[in-house]
C-alpha cells in the first residue's frame, strides 16, 4: 500500500524524531538481512514468486485515488496484494527488493523529497519484514525463504500476517501524516485504520486466494487480474463521481455541499476549541456584463482565473468553493477575531481588484463580500451562510467592498427583497412614472431644458422615489429594463413638447451597470428613431465615479453613444472619484456640480470656493457648466456671478409630472430672479 500523502510542516523536532527513527529502524533491519540471512539463500526464486514481485512494482505504480467523503484524497494500491505473496511464499530478499524498487520508482516518479522517499521506504521494509518474521514464526518456515508452495494450513496465518500488516503500514504512515498535520494521532489512526479497513484490508484478505490459485497455474494470473482491475476500475470510478458530487465542474473548487460539510466541521472544531469560523461571501460585480458581451468563452475563462486567484489568496486550512454563476465563497477557520476575518476579506478585495488578462483582453472586476463569522453572527451552517448573504447584500451597495453581518442591514434587506420582487413586477405593469425637472439658463433665466427622474408609483407604498430602488434596481438584471423605460417615457415627452413647438432638450440618468452594456449605443440609437427625436436633445447623465469603475469598457461605450450625436454630462461632480485625464478623454459636454456644494455656498466659503474652482476647470476643459441644487436667488445669483452656465432646483421647479410639466412650461414667463452682482 502506498503511504498516504503527508507534508512536514509544523512540529519539526517531534515529527523528525519520528521519521529519522523509523529509517535507522529499517537501516537496522536491512543490515541484518545483509549479514545474517542473506548469504544462506540467494537462489532464484520460482517464476511466480518473480511474477509477484513484478506486479508488486506495477502495483504501487498505479494507486487508487479514493475520497474520504471530502478533498481529503486517499491512496490504495494493489500492490498489498502481491506485498503479502512474498511474504508468505518469500524470499526476504525479493520482498525486500521488491518493496524497495517499488517505492523508489514511485516516489521519484512523483519527485518526492529524499527524506519522503527514504521514509516511504523504511516503514515498508520494516511492516514488510515485521510481517514476514511473524508469518514464518507461526508456520515454521524459514525467515530467509523456502520453495514450497502455500499449503491449506497456511492460509489462516497468512490472514492474520496480512492483518499485522495492515496495522504496521497503516499505523506507520498514520502517525507521521497526524505528526506532519499537527493533529492529535490517536484519533487520526482510529479515522485512517476504519476508512483503509473497508479498502486495502479487503484486498489483503484476497492474498491468500491469489496465492493458491497461481501455484495452481501461473496463466490463472491474468484471470485473477480481472476481478482486481474491477475494482480497481469501480473504485476510480467511485471517487471521480464523489469528487464530480462535491465539486464544481469548471473550476474544480469545492461546491456549496462541500462547503457547508466542511462549515459544519469547522464550527464543532471551533466549538471545541473557542476560535471563530467565518463564511465569506464574494459575488463579483461586473460578471453578469463580461458574460453577456463578450460571450461564455470568456466568462468561464474569467471564472477559472478568478477560482485560481482565490486559491492563492487562501490560508492553509481554509477552503474556497464555487457557489454558482459568479458567486464564490471562502470559509476561514481558526480565526482569533473579527479583525482576522477582515483581513481575509481584504485580501480577497485586493486580490481580484488586480486586471485579469484573457486572450491579451484585459479585464477589471471587482467583488463584494459579505461575512458571517460565528459564534457572534450564528452557530449552525444554515443561519452563518444566510447572514452572511445578508453582508453580502449590503457589500454589494458599496462596490468592491466588503461588509460584515448586522442585524439593522438584515431588516433592512429583507425589506429591499420584497421590494426588488414588486419591482420587477412593478416595471412591467407600466408602475414606473418619469418626472421632470426644468434646467434654465442662468444668465437670462429661460428654460433650456428637462432633467428626467424617474419614480415608481407603487399600488400600496404610494410614490417610491429612486434612491430607495435604484440601488436595488442596480444589483440586479433590472436596471436595464428601467434605464430603457425612462429613456422610453422622456423621448417620448421630447418629442411631443417639440411637437408642441417646444423643441426641449431632455437628460436621462445612466447608471454605471449600463455604461458597461455594449448594447446601451444600439437600444439609444433604436429608440431615437422610434419617436422621431434628433440625438442633440438628448443627453446622458453619468457620474464620475461610474466611469472610473471600469475606464476601458465605459469609455468604448461612451465613445459608441457620443458617436450618434448624443450629448454626455458628467453628474454629481465633486463627491466621486475621476481623474482629469479621462474627464478629459470623456469629450463630455456638460459638468454638473453636486447639489452638496450648492446648497450652502452662499454661507459656506470653503464650498463657494469648491463651485468657483469647479466651474473655472470645467470652462477651460471646455464644458458647460450645471449647478443642481438652486433652492434660493440668492445662490443663483452668485453662480451667475461666478460664470456658471444652467441653474436646476427647487428654486425653479421641483421635478413635475408629464401634465404638470406642461403647465409649469406655459406659466413660467420670465427668470424668477433677478442678478445681483458678486461684490468686488
Ligand atoms: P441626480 O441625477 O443628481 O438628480 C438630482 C436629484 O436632486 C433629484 O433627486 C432631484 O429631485 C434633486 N434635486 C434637484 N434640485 C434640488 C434642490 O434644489 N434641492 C434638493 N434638496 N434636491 C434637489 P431624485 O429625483 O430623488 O433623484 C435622486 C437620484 O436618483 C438622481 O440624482 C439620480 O442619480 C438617480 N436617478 C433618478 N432617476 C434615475 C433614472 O432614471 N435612472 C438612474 N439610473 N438613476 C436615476
Ligand atoms: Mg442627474
Ligand atoms: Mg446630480
Amino acid at each position: 500500500m502506498s503511504p498516504a500523502a503527508w507534508l512536514p510542516r509544523t512540529r519539526p523536532s517531534r515529527l523528525d524524531t519520528y521519521v529519522y527513527g523509523v529509517i535507522g529502524l529499517a537501516f537496522a533491519a536491512l543490515l541484518y538481512m545483509l549479514l545474517a540471512q542473506l548469504p544462506a539463500d540467494l537462489q532464484l526464486p520460482h517464476l511466480n514468486v518473480l511474477v509477484f514481485a513484478a506486479l508488486l512494482v506495477v502495483g504501487e505504480s498505479q494507486p487508487i485515488v479514493i475520497s474520504r467523503g471530502d478533498d481529503d484524497l486517499d491512496e490504495v494500491t494493489i500492490a498489498s496484494i502481491f506485498i503479502m505473496a512474498l511474504v508468505v511464499l518469500g524470499p526476504a530478499w525479493l520482498l525486500l527488493l521488491a518493496q524497495v524498487c517499488a517505492v523508489t520508482f514511485d516516489d521519484v516518479r512523483r519527485r518526492k523529497n529524499l527524506k519522503r522517499l527514504l521514509f516511504n521506504n523504511a516503514q515498508l521494509v520494516l511492516s514488510g519484514l515485521a510481517t514476514r518474521a511473524v508469518f514464518c514464526l507461526m508456520t515454521g518456515r524459514s525467515f530467509a525463504g523456502d520453495d514450497a508452495p502455500m499449503s491449506v494450513r497456511e492460509v489462516l496465518p497468512a490472514l492474520a500476517s496480512g492483518a499485522l500488516f495492515f496495522v504496521l503500514n497503516n499505523g506507520l504512515t498514520g502517525v507521521v501524516v497526524a505528526l506532519a498535520l499537527a493533529k492529535p494521532v490517536v484519533p487520526h489512526l482510529r479515522d485512517d485504520v476504519r476508512f483503509q479497513l473497508s479498502t486495502s484490508g479487503v484486498l489483503l484478505a484476497f492474498a491468500p486466494v491469489v496465492i493458491v490459485a497461481t501455484d495452481f497455474s501461473l496463466l490463472l494470473v491474468p484471470l485473477m487480474m480481472l476481478p482486481i482491475f474491477a475494482v480497481h476500475r469501480s473504485a476510480k470510478l467511485a471517487a471521480e463521481r464523489e469528487r464530480q458530487a462535491l465539486h464544481d465542474g469548471l473550476t474544480g473548487l469545492p461546491n456549496r455541499l462541500m462547503l457547508q460539510e466542511r462549515t459544519g466541521r469547522a464550527l464543532d472544531e471551533g466549538a471545541r476549541n473557542g476560535s471563530s469560523t467565518a463564511v465569506l461571501l464574494i459575488d463579483l460585480d461586473h460578471f453578469k456584463e463580461i458574460n453577456d458581451t463578450l460571450g461564455h468563452y470568456v466568462g468561464d475563462q474569467l471564472l477559472t482565473q478568478v477560482a485560481n486567484r482565490l486559491r492563492e489568496s487562501l490560508r492553509e486550512g481554509d477552503t474556497v468553493a464555487r457557489l454558482g454563476g459568479d458567486e464564490f465563497a471562502i470559509l476561514a477557520c481558526d480565526l482569533g477575531s473579527q479583525a482576522d476575518a477582515e483581513q481575509v476579506a481584504r485580501r480577497v478585495v485586493a486580490g481580484l481588484m488586480q486586471p485579469f488578462s484573457i486572450d491579451g483582453v484585459r479585464l477589471d472586476v471587482q467583488a463584494s463580500v459579505g461575512i458571517a463569522l460565528s459564534p457572534d453572527h450564528g452557530d449552525d451552517v444554515s443561519t452563518l451562510m444566510q447572514r452572511a448573504d445578508v453582508a453580502l447584500y449590503s457589500a454589494k451597495e458599496h462596490r468592491g467592498t466588503f461588509a460584515f453581518y448586522s442585524p439593522e442591514g438584515d431588516l433592512h434587506s429583507v425589506e429591499k427583497l420584497a421590494l426588488l420582487g414588486e419591482l420587477r413586477e412593478g416595471i412591467s405593469a407600466g408602475q414606473l412614472v418619469v418626472h421632470y425637472q426644468p434646467k434654465c439658463d442662468a444668465g437670462s433665466g429661460g428654460l433650456v431644458g428637462l432633467e428626467a427622474l424617474v419614480r415608481w408609483q407603487h399600488p400600496v407604498r404610494g410614490l417610491v422615489f429612486p434612491d430607495d430602488f435604484v440601488p436595488i434596481a442596480e444589483n440586479t438584471g433590472l436596471i436595464g429594463a428601467l434605464t430603457l423605460e425612462v429613456l422610453d417615457q422622456a423621448l417620448a415627452m421630447a418629442r411631443a413638447l417639440r411637437d408642441a413647438g417646444q423643441p426641449l432638450g431632455v437628460a436621462v440618468n445612466i447608471s454605471v451597470r449600463c455604461l458597461t452594456d455594449l448594447e446601451l449605443p444600439r437600444q439609444v440609437a433604436g429608440l431615437l428613431g422610434r419617436w422621431g427625436v434628433p440625438p442633440e436633445l438628448l443627453t446622458l447623465e453619468v457620474t464620475e465615479t461610474s466611469i472610473m469603475v471600469d475606464p476601458t469598457r465605459t469609455m468604448t461605450v461612451l465613445g459608441l453613444l457620443r458617436d450618434l450625436g448624443v450629448s454626455l454630462s458628467i453628474d454629481d461632480f465633486g463627491t466621486g472619484y475621476s481623474s482629469l485625464a479621462y474627464l478629459k478623454r470623456l469629450e463630455a459636454n456638460e459638468l454638473k456640480i453636486d447639489k452638496s456644494f450648492v446648497f450652502a455656498m452662499t454661507q459656506n466659503s470653503n464650498d463657494a470656493v469648491i463651485v468657483r474652482s469647479t466651474i473655472e476647470l470645467g470652462h477651460n476643459l471646455g464644458l458647460r457648466l450645471v449647478a443642481e441644487g438652486v433652492e434660493d436667488a440668492e445662490t443663483w445669483a452668485m453662480l451667475k456671478a461666478l460664470g456658471c452656465d444652467v441653474i436646476q432646483g427647487y428654486h425653479l421647479s421641483r421635478p413635475l409630472d408629464g401634465a404638470a410639466l406642461r403647465r409649469w412650461i406655459s406659466d413660467y414667463q420670465r427668470p424668477l430672479a433677478t442678478v445681483t452682482p458678486l461684490p468686488a
